[in-house]
């Protein structure tokens, strides 16, 4: 039996380094996001595993907005733009994630990330807008497999491999981990340990 909340702080600890891993590849390498850009939060059907989504599930139901949020999900069934997206002004490029703490992996890493070449040496990947501003991409330190996407996913899978290769469009994990906190919530309040099975 594996705790679910265990599992929460287990993920959130993982997106916690993930952030400070990339916050210290950008900035020493000068690629950090323009104030306001949320050019990349409008493609659609950005994707994240349901085990990702779980903290965010857990902090909606702590602070009562599973709910609303739930509302939203089943109001806009086929809209493509994640719910956590904020547009400023009419451009649509502009804006933030309104539960930033909570964003999933893909979005604490894209925008200059490392990335395997055929000849399987990492090359630097960039987002359109960055590859657009920066001009001096000559010496990147820390181009390595630390600064890939796999890297992480890989620590993602020891967690909870089924529910990290549950992977859909952010607002499908988002919905798919709400009711696993729904039921959770349920189990927790008719068995006196609290846990639950969910793998
Ligand atoms: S979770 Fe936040 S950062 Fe990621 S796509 Fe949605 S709005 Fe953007
Ligand atoms: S990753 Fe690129 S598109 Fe996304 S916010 Fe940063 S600069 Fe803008």
């Amino acid at each position: 039996m594996v705790k679910f909340d265990l599992k929460a702080s287990q993920v959130d600890e993982l997106h916690r380094e993930i952030s400070s891993h990339f916050l210290s590849f950008q900035t020493k390498n000068n690629l950090a996001c323009p104030s306001s850009c949320g050019k990349c939060c409008t493609y659609p059907d950005i994707q994240c595993s349901v085990l990702e989504a779980i903290p965010l599930a857990i902090y909606l139901n702590k602070n009562e907005q599973l709910q609303e949020m739930k509302e939203k999900i089943q109001n806009r069934p086929t809209d493509s733009l994640c719910h956590l997206f904020q547009p400023i002004g009419s451009d649509g490029t502009k804006g933030f994630c309104s539960l930033y703490q909570y964003r999933p992996i893909i979005c604490r890493i894209f925008g200059a990330y490392a990335h395997k070449n055929k000849s399987g040496r990492y090359q630097l990947a960039l987002c359109s807008v960055l590859k657009q501003e920066k001009r001096n991409l000559d010496s990147i330190e820390g181009l390595d497999f630390q600064s890939s996407f796999s890297y992480w996913t890989k620590l993602l899978d020891d967690i909870d491999p089924y529910l990290a290769k549950d992977v859909n469009p952010i607002n499908i994990s988002l919905s798919k981990a709400i009711e696993l906190v729904e039921q959770y919530n349920y189990l927790a309040s008719s068995e006196n340990d609290g846990s639950v099975q969910v793998s």
